[in-house]
């Protein structure tokens, strides 16, 4: 069981697997007032950055579950380094359908909403989680500037204009589903380019060690394309952000 090869190649050195930067994860445990002992569901953690990172600081435990292999080892390997083993557990599963056996304060899927179906989905998948009163963590894209082409909304790798909200829309939108919006964390565009440029480095290397790959082609055809459609399109129509959410 894996994720497209093509994203555990491009992203292979990525700590942090969306636009958030190291300081935008600080900003978002001290905004949620983090306890030692506070328990955390992370559907989609990718490399474990956040709960390494948050266990780190405030002492929290969870659990983070990711559908990548080599996201997988790394997340055990940064538990190891920060010396957090003993609070966080990943584990290398398919998060559709994840429901904890304990339930958590905190259920979170930052940047992996297709886990659900979608926003609603996933919240409703996370709540199966939660225990009554406690917090939803939503990592998710949204336009900055509605694009005035589908040509555009495609050049920023969304399928379709409407797959996406402007900011306003997107928090009216947790509204209606009955939740109140109670902080949020906002990158910016050098968490784009963290993001997205340090893939290309990746992708050179990469190129330079696996002349055979099968991949070849097309990680070249995306080191030609990609800075010039980041550029273009994604840096200036999209935003991304964590939205911490609790049911009225
Ligand atoms: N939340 C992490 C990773 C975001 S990238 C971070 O912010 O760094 C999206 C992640 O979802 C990737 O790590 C990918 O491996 C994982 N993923 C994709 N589909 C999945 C699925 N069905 N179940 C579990 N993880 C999945």
């Amino acid at each position: 069981m894996d994720i497209p090869r093509i994203f555990n190649i491009t992203e292979a050195r990525h700590r942090i697997h969306n636009p958030f930067m190291p300081e935008d994860l600080e900003t978002l445990g001290a905004a949620l007032d983090l306890r030692s002992g506070t328990r955390i569901l992370d559907l989609g953690s990718g490399s474990g950055e956040m709960l390494c990172t948050w266990a780190r600081d405030y002492g929290v435990v969870g659990t983070g579950v990711d559908m990548s292999q080599l996201f997988h080892t790394q997340a055990n390997s940064r538990a190891q380094e920060l010396g957090v083993s003993g609070l966080v557990n990943f584990c290398h599963n398919d998060a559709a359908g994840y429901v904890s056996t304990e339930k958590v304060d905190i259920a979170a899927c930052v940047g992996a909403t297709w886990i659900g179906a979608g926003i609603q989905g996933t919240i409703e998948l996370l709540n199966k989680s939660l225990r009554k009163g406690g917090m939803i963590l939503i990592g998710e894209p949204y336009w900055i500037q509605t694009p005035p082409t589908e040509e555009i909304a495609k050049g920023c790798l969304a399928g379709a204009i409407s797959e996406y909200l402007l900011l306003p829309d997107l928090l009216a939108f947790f509204n209606q589903l009955n939740y109140d919006v109670v902080e949020m964390v906002l990158a910016n565009q050098n968490g784009w380019d963290r993001y997205e440029a340090s893939k290309w480095l990746t992708m050179r290397r990469w190129l330079e060690q696996n002349p055979k790959d099968e991949l070849f082609e097309e990680v070249r055809a995306l080191l030609h394309s990609e800075p010039e459609r980041h550029t273009r399109y994604t840096r200036e129509y999209m935003g991304w952000g964590i939205f911490a959410l609790m049911a009225r």
